[in-house]
């Protein structure tokens, strides 16, 4: 699902978190609107054009698992935590208290395991330092190098989970999905070509885009 909100700005602007997917627009404009639908269209394609195909594939895990995994990466950061949940969590994916008491969303057990350690890792690593200063990303650095790449792989991610789960209702409704859309559908029936597609046209735009600001 997508929710719109109008706000005091001048751009369409799409937030993805844990919340889903967020579109914010100028007040003088509706969700309805061409321009509007070809900038989520857009944005949506290139989270989701990013995606490793093995995510397609993901099994979920249980909650023993889960724990496990927790387990084994407090023992390789050096850390015990005092206490690790795994419950609902709506605006975000995991937790760290100054108690030392660590939450995790229950969506941790649908991720792709490489999403699933970023955020363990994160989290695991506020026991150590509270903020996300430079000390903090270091120590996250030097058990996940890529974690950047990661957290943008989070966010394509929702938005595939997303509209996988809008595809019934909302989706045709709102027909702004074009090619994204095709490549979620394609890839959700096994035709994998689809999705190259519009990871061949993102690669088209972005050299296209390289050469113009030559
Ligand atoms: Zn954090």
């Amino acid at each position: 699902m997508i929710r719109y909100r109008k706000a005091d700005r001048k751009t369409v602007g799409v937030r993805i978190g844990p919340e889903g997917i967020e579109v914010r627009l100028p007040l003088w404009v509706g969700p309805r609107d061409q321009r509007v639908q070809a900038v989520v269209q857009s944005q949506l394609a290139r989270y989701i054009s990013a995606l490793p195909e093995e995510f397609a594939t993901a099994q979920p895990i249980s909650r023993a698992q889960l724990s496990e995994e927790v387990r084994l990466w407090a023992q390789r950061l050096g850390v015990q935590p005092r206490r690790v949940q795994v419950r609902q969590m709506r605006n975000r994916w995991g937790s760290c208290s100054s108690l030392g008491n660590v939450t995790f969303s229950d969506r941790l057990l649908e991720m792709p395991q490489v999403l699933r350690e970023y955020i363990i890792c994160h989290e695991l690593a506020h026991l150590r330092y509270l903020n996300h200063g430079a000390e903090f990303r270091r120590l996250l650095s030097s058990f996940i190098p890529d974690w950047p790449q990661r957290r943008s792989a989070l966010a394509g991610w929702v938005v595939w989970r997303e509209l996988a789960a809008g595809k019934r209702s909302a989706g045709k409704k709102l027909g702004i999905l074009g090619s994204a859309w095709k490549a979620l559908w394609g890839k959700a029936s096994g035709e994998a070509h689809e999705w190259q597609k519009v990871k061949g046209s993102k690669q088209k735009q972005q050299k296209q885009r390289k050469q113009g600001d030559g």
